[in-house]
């Protein structure tokens, strides 16, 4: 069984909007003294009697010095889980956040590679570095499967221009590649091979990409992903 830590703190829903057609942004109040590095989650309990079983990490999408906190949440209303229930409610429910946790952080320039709702971290990461000035040659590879799942794509367009890279696999528009993220698509978009690797998205394709990375010929110390 998981020990988990005591911390616990809860906080208001401040407002929330959808961003795409499924993925939900939520503003919540700040507790005093509560600081993460870009790209760390934290586990997020509805707090509702109904719910208070029910414990879901999910990763900070607000900067630091941002006087509210935010997520970005994939919302799955097919079934009765825990982001549906969070897609219902309110401005001034509540939540309880735990500890910060998470090893995706930046540790240099290099490719962010990722699927779907697996871009969270990614988005406070390159917000910090847009931020900084410091976005350097950085680039974004997104992979989603229609066009219309790309999360904050006018942002995104904003910070990196051309070096965010869109990938549908199943939809063809241009200008968006329509392949999926393989051996023969890594081969074609990376050059250098020394840079920092930053995979996230669902287990299999972050253990695949993986592992072309490496077939490719980048040392596993450069490959950065979430670790349970
Ligand atoms: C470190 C970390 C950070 C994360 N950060 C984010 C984030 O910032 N934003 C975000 O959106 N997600 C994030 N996630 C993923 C998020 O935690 C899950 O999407 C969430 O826990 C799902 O909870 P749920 O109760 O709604 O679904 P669960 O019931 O836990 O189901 C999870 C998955 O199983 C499927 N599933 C399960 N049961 C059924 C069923 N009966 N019918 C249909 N499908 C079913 C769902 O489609 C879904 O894919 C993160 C995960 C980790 C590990």
């Amino acid at each position: 069984m998981q020990d988990y830590p005591n911390e616990e703190h809860i906080v208001k829903i401040l407002g929330s909007e959808f961003v795409t057609h499924n993925v939900k942004r939520f503003k919540l109040s700040k507790p005093n003294n509560y600081a993460f590095q870009p790209g760390q989650a934290t586990d997020i309990v509805i707090n509702h009697p109904d719910w208070k079983a029910e414990r879901r990490p999910f990763t900070f999408t607000s900067l630091n010095d941002w006087d509210h906190l935010e997520f970005t949440i994939k919302i799955y209303d097919d079934h009765n889980g825990v982001t549906n229930a969070l897609g219902k409610l309110k401005t001034g429910d509540e939540l309880v956040l735990h500890d910060v946790w998470g090893a995706i952080h930046y540790k240099g320039e290099g490719t962010f590679i990722a699927g779907g709702a697996g871009v969270t971290p990614f988005i406070a990461i390159l917000r910090q570095l847009y931020k900084d000035a410091k976005l350097g040659e950085n680039q974004l590879i997104f992979s989603n499967r229609t066009s219309k799942d790309i999360i904050l794509k006018d942002e995104f367009e904003k910070m990196l221009g051309n070096h965010f890279i869109n990938t549908l696999t199943q939809e063809k528009t241009a200008p968006y590649d329509s392949r999926k993220i393989d051996l023969g698509y890594l081969r074609e978009k990376i050059k250098d091979l020394s840079q920092y690797f930053y995979i996230c998205g669902p287990d299999a394709m972050v253990e695949s990409i993986g592992s072309d990375l490496q077939e490719l010929g980048v040392d596993k110390s450069r490959i950065v992903t979430e670790e349970f």
